[in-house]
């Protein structure tokens, strides 16, 4: 199952969908309704997972678009049932156990009530049971190990004619990559997709096989070129003075585009290949550049906010280092708030 959800962590989901259906996913995972609808619309035929849960007022578009809900919640069992068997189908549902994420799901001790439950129900066909991980973005898996035992052990203490034909799932990108035996029936990696490891930098796929290579880029161009003397406080609150004689690009970025005012006099970004640091304010469309020493920057040329140029490389990771944060929020962010442009 590669997981989309997010708008595929900010890269674009009906895009991503092709180029993973391309490379053999068997199916597809979205948090909501309304994203499994979109997939379904562009044309996707592989089993669609709706992962945070379902309302009634979401059963229509269930059977209407063929989405396969996870149930995380008992009270819907009865109705969902009474509306498949008024249609006269048969929909087939994915159970959620909190297996430790302590999030959302049934407890181990109840997933046997919730079985019978689907099971007693016509219209309904439990297929698959599935967890999450807490700590999978933490390189020592020990907890992982547990919540797995915990998972398989729950799932062997229903009946057995039941728990042979279900779909296990436990693994996001954390587990699959450093806890054995996780796979189980289906992996549900997402940000491993889009070229990060779930534990930042020091996560063990940025130095081992298999290499992981990051999507995307944020890309902007120099707008303006300008020497201000030294002693010249820079834009909103003067945060940054010059201490010389300054050569300043000035990118039309700011924090509209997701470039974080948190990120003022933090960031670097890359021109000509080479490091540049962010001075002053970030402010809602402009952000400054020192290049003082980069002679070679003129108005137009690419500047790389995240990604590579020429030997040079800025990370997710790096970046949500400056504004506390993890990768997943920086591709979500920066995704989310700017133009897409595909390259192969
Ligand atoms: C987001 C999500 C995943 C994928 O997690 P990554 O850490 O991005 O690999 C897997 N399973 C569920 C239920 C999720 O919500």
């Amino acid at each position: 199952m590669a997981m989309v959800k997010a708008d595929g962590y900010g890269h674009g989901m009906v895009e991503c969908a092709r180029v993973f259906a391309d490379c053999g996913a068997a199916a597809f995972g979205v948090a909501e309704l309304v994203e499994g609808i979109e997939l379904r619309r562009a044309g996707f035929e592989q089993p669609i997972f709706i992962l945070a849960g379902v309302l009634p007022e979401f059963f229509d578009a269930l059977f209407e678009y063929g989405l396969t809900p996870v149930l995380v919640d008992a009270t819907l069992i009865p109705a969902l049932a009474r509306e498949a068997v008024l249609r006269r189908k048969e929909i087939a549902v994915h159970v959620k156990m909190d297996a430790g994420m302590g999030r959302q799901g049934f407890l181990p001790a109840e997933l046997g009530d919730i079985v019978a439950a689907i099971k007693s129900r016509e219209g309904l066909r439990l297929q698959g049971i599935m967890a999450h991980f807490p700590m999978a973005d933490n390189p020592d898996p020990a907890g992982s190990k547990r919540i797995l035992a915990d998972f398989l052990r729950a799932v062997a203490g229903l009946r057995p004619d039941i728990h042979q034909d279900l779909c296990l799932h436990i693994a996001n990108s954390g587990g699959l990559f450093s806890v054995d035996g996780t796979s189980l029936d289906m992996v549900r990696p997402g940000i491993s997709l889009y070229g990060y490891g779930a534990a930042g930098a020091g996560d063990v796929s940025a130095t081992a096989e298999p290499q992981l290579i990051p999507a995307m880029q944020f890309v902007s161009r120099v707008i303006q070129v300008r020497e201000v003397p030294a002693g010249t406080g820079l834009g909103y609150g003067h945060i940054f003075t010059t201490g010389r004689t300054t050569r300043l690009a000035v990118l039309p970025v700011g924090y509209e585009d997701g470039y974080l005012r948190v990120l003022s006099n933090r960031a670097r970004v890359l021109l000509h290949g080479r490091s540049a640091p962010v001075v002053g304010r970030i402010s809602m469309n402009l952000t400054l550049v020192d290049v003082t020493d980069i002679n070679a920057v003129r108005v137009g040329d690419e500047a790389v906010l995240l990604g590579s140029q020429g030997r040079e490389t800025i990370t997710a990771d790096e970046i949500g280092g400056w504004m506390e944060t993890i990768s997943y929020e920086v591709l979500c962010l920066f995704g989310h708030c700017n133009r897409i442009e595909y390259v192969d």
